[in-house]
Formats: structure tokens, C-alpha cells, sequence
């Protein structure tokens, strides 16, 4: 947001250099290409934000059924100001469809998919994350189940988003079976035949 206000002011130096009566020589020529491209710069950044939240926002609406939604990717100046829900990487408003992803959690989902073979735990979830906002987008308020349907659709989504599919599933079975159990949303109902068991038939559960 920082960048985006301050990005105009360098537009409006190359307009009132334009306007000025000086003759232009190289050097007010020079001086509006620096310009331009610092402004350029400035909104770059927020640029390529916006373009992973559309992809973002078109894969939530697809996993919740085609619900009206839209995830926003926190700065961190709106993390540190956000006091509803601190302690989490994410939320969803339930009755608007809103997703919030907190400072940070947009770019490990971005290096995820830039490059899932080399990825560490934190960007490998922030793919659980969007899966499990989406449920939530889809009407699940229960955190456990949320979870579970989630974990139920990771495989679905990693390749929805191009992960290649021997990354994909191995993702989604070390996340079930070693970092799941360990997860405060942990229930032993969320397992195949289990009572959270959904029967989906691309189940990252398949490949148990
Ligand atoms: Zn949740």
C-alpha cells in the first residue's frame, strides 16, 4: 500500500518536467527515465500481489463450490494493525466469502509454487491454508473438520495450482502422516473410513 501511494509522486516529477519550459536535453531526459522507472518499480510489487490474488481468489471459488469469494494478501504494516485474529496465519469471514492471508503467507504460497520442489514446511502449508480457508468459504464453521476436508483436497488443488503430481502427492501424505498429528485441528475421526472421511475420489487418502 506504502508503495502504491508514493508511486504517483515520481509519475507527477516526469509530468512537471514535461510541462516545464526548459529546453529537454539529456539530462531532463535522463532524469524522467529514472523517474519512470522507480514509479514503475514502486508498483510492480503490488502488482504481482494483486495477480496472486486473482489466482488465489479463483481457486477458493472453485474448491468451495463456487461460493462468492476474495482472499486479500496482508502487508505487513496490515498485520500488525489487524487485532481481530493475531495469532493465525489466515481467516474467513464465513458469511462474506473474505479470506485474509496475515504478512507473509502470500509469499510462501508464491515460492510454493514457484518452486514446490525445494519448498519448507511454512510454504507447503500455505497451500493446506488456502484448501482450508476454502472450506470455511464453503459454509464449514468446526475447525477439525475444516481441517480434514482440507487435507481430503490437497492433492486436488496442488494440481489445480501446477504443482507436478509426484510432488503433489508426496506434499500431501507427509503433511497427513508427519506434521497432521501434530496439529492443534488434529482428530483421529479425520483418517480413511474415518467419520470426517468424505469418500472424494482424488482423496490424497488414495495413495495411503
Ligand atoms: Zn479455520
Amino acid at each position: 500500500m506504502f508503495f502504491i501511494a508514493i508511486a504517483p509522486f515520481f509519475f507527477w516529477l516526469i509530468i512537471r518536467e514535461l510541462r516545464s519550459p526548459r529546453p529537454k536535453n539529456n539530462v531532463s531526459l535522463g532524469y524522467m527515465g529514472v523517474c519512470l522507472l522507480i514509479g514503475m518499480f514502486l508498483l510492480w510489487q503490488p502488482f504481482k500481489y494483486w495477480l496472486l490474488e486473482q489466482k488465489m481468489t479463483a481457486a477458493v471459488h472453485e474448491l468451495a463450490e463456487f461460493k462468492p469469494t476474495d482472499v486479500q494478501c496482508q502487508t505487513m504494516g496490515e498485520s500488525l494493525f489487524d487485532r481481530t485474529r493475531m495469532q493465525w496465519a489466515g481467516y474467513t469471514f464465513i458469511d462474506t466469502g473474505d479470506v485474509v492471508f496475515k504478512a507473509g503467507w502470500c509469499k510462501n504460497f508464491k515460492n510454493y509454487l514457484s518452486d514446490p520442489a525445494d519448498a519448507n514446511s511454512r510454504e507447503r502449508y500455505s497451500l493446506m491454508l488456502l484448501v482450508h480457508e476454502a472450506m470455511h468459504v464453503r459454509g464449514e464453521r468446526n475447525e477439525r473438520k475444516t481441517e480434514c476436508q482440507a487435507i481430503q483436497r490437497y492433492y486436488r488443488t496442488a494440481l489445480l495450482l501446477g504443482i507436478p503430481e509426484p510432488l503433489a502427492r508426496e506434499h500431501g501424505l507427509k503433511y497427513f502422516i508427519e506434521e497432521f498429528p501434530k496439529h492443534p485441528y488434529y482428530s483421529e475421526e479425520c483418517s480413511p473410513g474415518g467419520k470426517f472421511d468424505e469418500n472424494i475420489s482424488d482423496s490424497i487418502w488414495q495413495f495411503l
